[in-house]
């Protein structure tokens, strides 16, 4: 079996990735499930499809989201500053003192975003929280016309993206959510690869989650699946503040959750459980009651109904510069996975009972 390619993660996470603006990232994906992918595809909205024996039956649908949060520039000021508007759902906070990177069609630019400095802060300022149309990039250009030899409206921000490595196996990065996800799916599809699937497995890099789900709706019709597992981020609780009462225990490096309630067939879930107890994968259980925010949600009410599972990423800190996530997960997760696609064959019934 092959090792864990982790320089793939690493290029995932250099490459910026905003919903609607993932090109760089599915360039990365591309290369990599070439490697491996009977057929690699990229339809007009975005999403790169790669297969595995297209011929087989049933249909199965990996899909983990590759695009992140971002920020896009809406108005560059005389000075040269640059006003921005959110892609996707921010925590303001997590801003303001931050390195950024405005993705210019000539290549990136580095600007920072902060505030007034402590000293100017009145006591009422101090306290408030600031709002995104509060906040400018700078770029360090003296006047418009020098920022506009850089970078255009329209164009995509990100945190500086990178990874940092941190004890345990864990590591550090932007957009960890979801280029996990993305990394888990195409990492199970060179497993199942390996192998001798009967079933037609499509690993998919889906564009604009962040916004809407809407890369999975669109991918997952055209495959048509029978089955699809959605491969996302959730909330490790596991550090101060968060409340397992409320959210769950989940903690970080003790395997992927692998989620229960009407957003899971149970079938499915059963033979993931199944299958972990077999091969010795350790997983969690987490509780969903309602329709996940996430791709397993239009997966699953995709054409006539879709038997869909959740596998999900223990990440701390999500949305923010310095997501978390555990390497023992990542890879658990895509074992756990390939090995449920390599289990099904056409005789397989998942109709709940
Ligand atoms: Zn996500």
């Amino acid at each position: 079996m092959s090792a864990p390619p982790f320089d793939f993660l690493h290029d995932l996470l250099k490459a910026p990735s905003p919903s609607g603006y993932e090109q760089p990232v599915q360039r990365v994906v591309r290369a990599f499930a070439g490697q491996f992918a009977e057929r690699v595809t990229t339809d007009w909205h975005g999403n790169v499809l790669a297969g595995v024996n297209c011929a087989g039956s049933p249909r199965i649908m990996l899909a983990g989201h590759c695009d992140q949060i971002g920020l896009q520039v809406k108005h560059i000021d005389d000075r040269g500053y640059l006003w921005v508007d959110a892609i996707g759902g921010w925590d303001v906070q997590m801003l303001v003192g931050q390195n950024m990177v405005i993705w210019g069609q000539g290549g990136p630019v580095p600007g920072v975003i902060a505030r007034k400095a402590i000293h100017l802060l009145t006591q009422e300022d101090r306290k408030k929280v600031p709002e995104i149309k509060d906040l400018w990039i700078d770029m360090g250009c003296r006047n418009r016309e020098e920022a506009q030899k850089l970078v255009a409206i329209g164009d995509p921000v990100t945190f500086e993206l990178g990874f940092r490595a941190l004890q345990n196996n864990l590591a550090a990065a932007p957009g960890m959510d979801n280029k996990v996800g993305a990394w888990v799916v195409l990492r199970a599809l060179q497993l199942v690869a390996e192998g001798s699937p009967k079933a037609a497995v499509y690993a998919v890099s889906t564009v604009q989650e962040e916004i809407g789900l809407r890369g999975a709706q669109t991918s997952a019709f055209a495959i048509d699946p029978q089955l699809g597992i959605a491969v996302d981020v959730t909330h490790a609780t596991d550090c101060p503040t968060l409340d397992v009462k409320q959210f769950g225990e989940i903690n970080m490096g003790q395997g992927p959750v692998v989620y229960r309630g009407p957003n899971v067939n149970p079938v499915v879930r059963e033979r993931l459980v199944g299958l972990a107890k077999e091969h010795e994968i350790p997983i969690q259980t987490g509780a969903l009651p309602r329709a996940a925010s996430n791709d397993a949600n239009v997966l699953q009410t995709t054409r006539g109904g879709v038997a869909t599972a959740i596998v999900a990423i223990p990440n701390r800190y999500m949305h923010s510069p310095v997501e978390v996530i555990s390497l023992t997960d990542l890879e658990n997760a895509a074992q756990l996975i390939a090995r449920f696609c390599l289990a099904v064959d056409a005789d397989s019934d998942f109709t709940p009972a």
